[in-house]
């Protein structure tokens, strides 16, 4: 992992990213403390390419960017499809009643958010909420692939179905794409429904407890 954080730094500095000083990386990076500064570098990098961003559409309604934040070495990362409005208004992810139901989830799993990590395929805001459309998500993608080869999590837990569809590479409802795992980058996705879903539809909560279950197992920690 650690020539691959190499490797990722080096091209950011190719890409004119300013502000890395390549040749005081750590050569050892085993020690936990290094490896979460050094993610978390890297981390701030890849952030300094979008700033005023201007790639894709979604940047003509946007307040904020939403980068995404949390722990620099998640066990889990939470990717949802894309920014609301007060995600929009405040620069942060999950932050709307969508938010605060996620962040019951998390606590029902014995997390905190600061443990995790959470972001989203497109990192500006939808006008009206709408889904992210195919351009849109092929242009931003690449940074979310990214914030994955950085963060190096256990596991993924897609949110929704476009985080999903993304992620599984999949075109299928959440009914036909929930209950097993697959693979993005070499790392376990496993998909369940949006917390704003759930909002519209209580009867998706015990499937999404079964899901976030299954992900504690997964990373050896099981929900008691
Ligand atoms: S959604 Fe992504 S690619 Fe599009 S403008 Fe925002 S940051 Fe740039």
């Amino acid at each position: 992992m650690k020539e691959q954080l190499r490797a990722h730094l080096l091209y950011l500095a190719e890409q004119g990213v300013q502000g890395l000083e390549i040749p005081g990386l750590p050569d050892n990076v085993s020690d936990n403390r290094a490896e979460t500064d050094f993610n978390r570098e890297c981390l701030q990098a890849l952030w300094h390419r979008l700033e005023n961003c201007t790639r894709c559409k979604l940047h003509r309604g946007r307040n904020n960017i939403v980068f995404g934040e949390g722990s620099p070495t998640p066990d889990i990362v939470f990717v949802g499809e894309g920014p609301g409005r007060d995600e929009d208004l405040q620069g942060r992810p999950f932050v709307g009643r969508a938010g605060a139901l996620l962040n019951r989830i998390l606590a029902a799993m014995g997390l905190q958010r600061e443990e995790i990590y959470i972001c989203n395929v497109v990192k500006c805001r939808p006008p009206n909420n709408r889904n992210p459309e195919p351009d849109e998500i092929s242009t931003c993608s690449p940074f979310l692939a990214q914030q994955i080869d950085i963060l190096q999590p256990r596991v993924i837990c897609a949110l929704g179905n476009v985080a999903a569809a993304f992620l599984t590479g999949r075109n299928a409802p959440m009914t036909v794409l929930r209950g097993r795992f697959y693979d993005y980058r070499g790392i376990c996705v496993r998909p369940t429904y949006h917390p704003a879903a759930i909002l519209r539809n209580p009867g998706y909560r015990r499937p999404v407890w079964e899901d976030v279950q299954e992900l504690m197992r997964y990373i050896g920690k099981p929900v008691p």
